[in-house]
């Protein structure tokens, strides 16, 4: 290493310790024959390197393009430096500042050279189930604090092995300062336990746990983030027998399956489809079914698609392995009573699970932090959100300024809370429905924790603006308790906010947003959800909205579109006649309490919600009276859509007002007159595309906006955000739709954020 010519300085910060950066740099540096050092700060990672100068070059261009699996370089800088005689190259210590931060890496799914291990009888690892090395493992489920670092996890109770700490100390190898490095001597293992049966440890626990399911019964299972109910997908009777105990009646079960292969049988996968089902973060991805798939109905009644993911652990490995006799296809479904978090902790699963699961497979390395499995469709190519957890969060949203360090604490329904600080938004993973004690315990430990992990002190709240919203009484008494300011924002201005955001739009100029969801509070007290905005970060207004319907019973009656149907039938003077299916689910009697409770405004609030529209349809034409989850309605009636039927419904436009008794009689119409039901729900679709576009045009004509968002949780319908995404752009328009984040209410609080920290901050108006 003569001749020396140069010296530069790089600093580099976003996600690069706990992902063998430094032993990558190690590496790199001693393949361009460079000398230095690397260490890694309270910041991110800090590197010195002296060599020629084209070595230099190389070494910082590879540096720039090829860092590890696991790393997210954010920024990153270099300065030239004295040259400095020193004759190797090495990794020194860390070095930590009090109060900075450090993005944490998402928990990823067991990398390749790991799963090969895995299976290799002659590696010492062979069949271990908490296998992992630098590219993969648990991360952010098991970090109880920061530095990131063995102790400050919870597989601090487990110290190495001398063969293990070998390992973890040499700076080539694989596992070099991989915190939760382990093997069958030294780490965590695995159990089997039943009520009648005792417990079985390790290679017999798992045998144990697989005749169970091959013998139909259900089993709960510790997995990363969570515990998961498992029982065998291709026995419909163990399925119906998980949806009685579980409470839950028809929303869609998660699938696991060994390989691709196995779910290639069952349904399609375009090349996205397979590298999302394959990426280190292997999330459900929801999969059209094959028109042959012989897998139970009962797993995802009346949808056309499956949620499907691979084996992510290799505890999940071992379980899938294939075997003679054993089902390819396992429900892994969370491990909670219907509404509840899932479970995470032994005791509190032990005690909730305890009529669901005939018996448990455990391990005993505690998960810190609860993470759902995030889920995913593909649309056009792109992975497109329903839920971003698991492999995702912590991951912050890159935001090209600085923010003050704020709190958005989300909606009510799939809740996520966001924090600020520097340049990074950090999106919370899924807490759930904010409408119990033990969601709403969690909602206030994550935000403990977060802000523990990033060191973030809140100077600003945000919240929505709904006084009943858990999120919003806990973002009032935080603000009053430690005289925090804080800001409400309406729940459509925070969508159209954050779809901005997701584009990385950060202009002032206004856009048009075509904001469509199930139920967020107005201005005006009303429940809105079919609006129009035009707007940026920093304001909105309100141009056109879905005509007020009266809700009889208020938000609770999304469990009931035939109700919801009477009522816009109502305010439409359309007569409940008795031929129409929703007006036959109810007796005369009960028509007259729902007509005087309307015509009194009992409990009857009006709302303009979209998604309150697709239940109203849904009903009219016969496909859903009474709902057991939040869209239901809206999702059967997209599947029928029938894409040969290019008819389309009227919807007028009129005094800012989207009509829609003239929709109602044009389906009564056509319902009278025997159309199909799958052509009713093409036109409406249809209808509805033709009206955004409409919209659209007119407010280009007064304004020239020819940007348009679209978010609002009715946008995860990707029939009509294909339909209408493409007329939009073949009329001229510039449309932004979700990328990193949920269209749905787990987007909201980046909304907020970016909102609060717009209007707070006088440079950026
Ligand atoms: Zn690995
Ligand atoms: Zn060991
Ligand atoms: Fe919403």
């Amino acid at each position: 290493m003569n001749n020396k010519s140069a010296g530069l300085k790089i600093s580099v910060t976003g996600i690069v310790q706990g992902v063998g950066f430094r032993p990558f740099v190690f590496t790199l540096a001693t393949n361009h024959h460079l000398s230095g050092t690397v260490w890694n700060t309270s910041k991110g990672v800090e590197i010195e390197v002296f060599g020629s100068t084209p070595d230099i070059d190389l070494f910082y261009k590879e540096l720039r393009e090829q860092p590890p699996a696991l790393a997210r370089i954010d920024k990153i800088t270099a300065d030239s430096i004295p040259i400095k005689q020193i004759n190797n190259f090495t990794i020194n210590s860390s070095q930590v500042e009090q109060g900075q931060f450090l993005p944490i890496s998402p928990d990823m799914s067991i990398c390749p050279d790991c799963r090969r291990e895995l299976f290799d009888p002659a590696n010492r690892r062979y069949r271990y189930p908490f296998i992992n090395c630098t590219n993969c493992g648990p991360r952010f489920s098991i970090i109880k604090d920061t530095p990131y670092d063995r102790t400050m996890t919870t597989m601090a109770r487990f110290p190495l092995c001398s063969a293990c700490k070998a390992e973890y100390d040499n700076p080539l190898d694989r596992r070099f300062h991989a915190q939760p490095v382990a093997c069958h001597e030294c780490g965590p293992r695995i159990s089997f336990e039943t009520k009648n049966e005792g417990i079985f440890c390790d290679e017999r626990a798992l045998r144990i746990a697989k005749e169970y399911i091959k013998q139909g019964k259900i089993i709960a299972l510790k997995g990363l983030g969570g515990y998961h109910l498992v029982c065998n997908a291709e026995n419909s009777h163990a399925v119906q027998q998980l949806r009685e105990r579980k409470k839950r009646s028809d929303r869609p079960f998660a699938l696991m399956a060994f390989d691709k292969s196995v779910i290639r049988k069952y349904c399609q996968i375009n090349e996205t489809e397979a590298s999302e089902l394959e990426s280190p973060q292997h999330p459900i991805v929801l999969l059209r079914k094959n028109d042959d798939c012989s897998l139970p109905v009962n797993i995802a009644p009346s949808q056309n698609h499956l949620g499907f993911m691979l084996p992510y652990t290799p505890l999940h490995l071992l379980l899938l392995e294939p075997e003679k006799g054993f089902p390819e296809v396992l429900v892994m479904t969370s491990g909670n009573m219907s509404d509840e978090p899932i479970a995470y902790e032994d005791d509190d699963a032990r005690q909730r699970l305890s009529l669901v699961a005939d018996g448990f497979l455990l391990h005993n390395r505690p998960i810190h932090m609860r993470v759902d499995d995030s889920v995913i469709r593909v649309f056009e190519n792109q992975p497109y959100f329903i839920r971003r957890s698991r492999g995702y969060a912590p991951n912050p949203i890159l935001i090209n300024f600085e923010m003050a360090e704020i709190l958005a604490c989300g909606a009510e329904l799939k809740n996520t809370f966001c924090l600020s600080r520097s340049n990074y938004a950090f999106l919370s993973h899924h807490i759930g429905d904010l409408e119990n004690y033990e969601t709403l315990d969690s909602f206030e430990r994550s935000i403990d924790h977060y802000q523990r992990l990033f060191r973030i002190n809140p100077r600003l709240i945000a919240s929505d603006i709904h006084p009943d919203y858990l999120s919003t009484k806990y973002a009032i008494a935080r603000s009053t308790q430690e005289s925090i300011p804080l800001l409400h924002v309406q729940h459509h201005h925070a969508h159209l906010a954050a779809c901005l955001i997701d584009n990385n739009y950060y202009l002032k100029e206004s856009v048009i947003g075509l904001i469509f969801d199930g139920t967020g509070y107005g201005t005006d007290g009303n429940i809105w959800g079919g609006e129009v905005l035009i707007g940026s970060c920093f304001s909105y207004q309100r141009r056109f909205h879905l005509a007020e319907t009266p809700l009889p019973g208020g938000d609770t009656s999304i469990r009931n579109p035939a109700r919801i149907a009477l009522a816009q039938l109502f305010a439409s003077s359309i007569d409940w006649s008795a031929d129409l299916p929703p007006v036959q689910t109810f007796s005369q009697q009960e028509q007259s309490v729902i007509r005087s409770q309307i015509v009194n405004r009992i409990n009857t609030p009006l709302t303009t919600s979209m998604g309150r529209l697709f239940d109203a349809v849904a009903s009219l034409i016969g496909v859903r009276q009474i709902a057991t989850y939040e869209g239901q309605a809206a999702i059967e009636l997209e599947n029928l859509y029938d894409k040969f039927e290019v008819g389309f419904y009227q919807l007028p436009i009129e005094s800012g007002i989207i009509h829609t008794a003239e929709l109602f009689n044009q389906i009564i119409y056509d319902l009278r007159a025997g159309v199909a039901r799958s052509v009713i729900s093409s036109r409406f679709h249809n209808g509805l595309s033709e009206m955004c576009l409409a919209v659209c045009k007119v407010i280009k004509t007064e304004t020239g906006i020819e940007t348009v968002a679209l978010s609002g949780g009715v946008w995860q319908n990707t029939t009509l955000l294909q339909k209408t995404l493409q007329s939009l752009k073949e009329n001229g328009f510039r449309v932004l739709i979700h990328h990193q984040i949920p269209a749905n209410d787990g987007g909201i609080s980046l909304g907020q954020l970016m909102v609060a920290a717009t209007t707070f901050d006088q440079d950026l108006r």
